[in-house]
């Protein structure tokens, strides 16, 4: 056996995907699987979608195509976001990606240097620290766990991090694990203070199709359309359409940016898959009348859930005004049924319920758990009355 790289040693295996494993193994056991683990839509990829990629393969569009993606789909990302947020993009400003999670590799091996810190918002989706960790950065946390302010993205949070080695931030609004979305003064305010101290804004906006608040999402293109030299857009089409095998991402950052990622992204995936390109056209382009259904059915389960949690009593929470997850507090659970920890409570609920959720340390919040309601009304409904009974002790 050879040793392994010290690199690696780094890191370890994304614990919301190791949970699709288990999934997969237990349904294997024959066991009825009540999942609100890994967030992947319950939702077919939808059928207009999955025609074009079919016809991509009928026409042999099945080779290599130019390392940061075809024309057709970079012009339809440059008209989706001049439709959307007034901003369009040049063609050399976008790269499009096998998944938003390798955009985001791609762009923090090309930025950050040994040492340089990368402020993370905490609770943080599961590969934020992971790959600042790889790219041999330093994973400084904007804490969004305050009391006073739970959760919520404020600018501040990033700015009292802030020092001589900060190089860039990770801002990911509608927020996974939290729901929450960052309201347009804060983004404002730390878009200036990164301009100001020439910091690299990565700005994840992954769910902002997947909203129920009043709430509007905001976008750093549309207020600060000036300061895209200091911001990278990171996007994906995994959640919006349901894509999440079809692995298409999407970086607009300035030209420079997209030629580095575009250097290791020549010398690692070569391209994005030839078929889900073709498919993605498809779902920026094609009527999207499926959208506003599918996120209705999200709120009712949101909803759902915040009143089944409020019946049980004891769980807090902020209602998610974005993507699809409740991110509860169970401390008072956890201490009354005698666990160790958020992991062992999470395990015991899989053991007795064959019930799938995230303990919050996956996040960098103990005592939380997450909760993903990208499943049916039914099995929520079905999860939470098991959960209730289980609660009571
Ligand atoms: N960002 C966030 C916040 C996510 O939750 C995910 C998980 N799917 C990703 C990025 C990566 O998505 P994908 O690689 O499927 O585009
Ligand atoms: N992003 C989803 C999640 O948080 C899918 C799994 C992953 O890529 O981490 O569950």
């Amino acid at each position: 056996m050879v040793k392994l790289s010290e690199r690696i040693g780094c890191i370890s295996p994304s614990p919301t995907l190791q949970l699709l494993k288990i999934k997969n193994t237990m349904k294997k056991q024959g066991k009825n699987i009540l999942d609100f683990g890994a967030g992947e839509p319950d939702f077919a990829t939808p059928d207009i979608i999955k025609e074009k990629g079919i016809d991509a393969i009928r026409n042999n569009h099945t080779k290599y195509t130019p390392v940061t993606g075809i024309p057709d789909l970079k012009d339809a990302i440059r008209k989706c976001y001049m439709d959307e947020q007034g901003f369009l993009p040049d063609e050399e400003q976008i790269i499009v990606t096998p998944g938003s999670k390798f955009g985001l590799f791609l762009i923090l091996q090309a930025i950050i240097d040994p040492g340089d810190e990368v402020i993370v918002p905490k609770p943080y989706w599961v590969s934020y620290p992971e790959i600042v960790n790889y790219s041999d950065g330093k994973v400084v946390y904007a804490d969004h766990l305050k009391e006073d302010a739970l959760f919520e993205l404020t600018a501040d949070s990033y700015i009292e991090k802030f020092s001589d080695k900060t190089k860039a931030v990770i801002i990911n609004s509608p927020s996974n694990p939290t729901g929450m979305i960052m309201k347009s003064e804060e983004l404002k305010k730390i878009i200036s203070a990164c301009v100001d101290k020439n910091i690299f804004l990565l700005f994840d906006d992954c769910y902002r199709k997947i909203i129920y608040a009043d709430e509007n999402f905001e976008s750093p293109l549309k207020l600060s359309p000036s300061s895209l030299e200091n911001i990278a857009i990171i996007s994906s089409l995994s959640k919006t359409f349901s894509m999440t095998g079809w692995r298409l991402g999407y970086t607009i950052a300035p030209e420079y940016i997209c030629k580095a990622m575009a250097k290791l992204q020549g010398h690692s995936s070569s391209n994005p898959c030839s078929i889900s390109q073709k498919a993605a056209v498809g779902a920026l382009l094609e009527d999207q009348s499926y959208l506003e259904p599918m996120i209705n059915e999200y709120r009712k389960r949101r909803d759902f859930i915040a009143n089944r949690f409020n019946e049980i009593g004891n769980i807090s929470f902020v209602n998610p005004d974005g993507a699809f997850y409740f991110f509860a507090d169970f401390t008072y659970y956890i201490n009354k049924l005698g666990f160790k920890d958020d992991g062992d409570f999470a395990m015991d609920i899989l053991n007795k319920l064959n019930i799938i959720v995230v303990p919050g340390t996956a996040f960098g919040a103990p005592n939380y758990l997450r909760i993903s309601y990208a499943n049916s009304l039914d099995k929520i409904r079905e999860g939470l009355d098991l959960l209730g009974e289980y609660l009571k002790g």
